[in-house]
């Protein structure tokens, strides 16, 4: 998945992504990229997710929408991220072998952050006082 996030200098938010989906997928399959509220969500008072990894394991959480309503009770956007994906792999127990799910959260702010199951989830931030950089997500496996 390419997820971005935006803020403008009037304090708009924006996101998009975009997937290839899953390999050796089902005909027809559906991933958590196209549907709002998993793999994106945006809500201009709050803040912005989007996620990547496993697509079905982001959707029966509502991934994305989670992160920002953990935004919304004032966690930053690190925390937010990092509750949700330890929710995933609370509920995925049983199947954590090779699961990979990261978010990545921008609040009102412009503070941003994010968590993965497992290392290798990078990002790219541009803003106008440091320019572009690329960071790691902290992980938990
Ligand atoms: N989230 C995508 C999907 O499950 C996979 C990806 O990370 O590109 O469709």
């Amino acid at each position: 998945t390419i997820g971005a996030l935006a803020l403008d200098a009037k304090g708009n938010l924006a996101g998009a992504c975009t997937t290839s989906g899953a390999a050796y997928k089902m005909h027809g399959r559906v991933g958590d990229s196209p549907l709002i509220g998993a793999g994106l969500f945006v809500d201009g008072e709050i803040g912005a997710a989007c996620a990547t990894g496993l697509g079905e394991a982001v959707i029966r959480t509502a991934g994305s929408a989670m992160v920002v309503e953990q935004m919304r009770n004032g966690k930053s956007p690190a925390e937010a991220c990092e509750i949700v994906v330890k929710r995933i792999i609370k509920t995925h127990q049983n199947k954590l072998e090779n699961l990979q799910v990261g978010f990545l959260a921008l609040n009102k702010d412009g503070e941003y952050g994010g968590y993965s199951i497992r290392n290798g989830f990078n990002f790219a931030v541009v803003d106008s006082k440091d320019g572009n950089r690329m960071e790691d997500s902290p992980f938990k496996m």
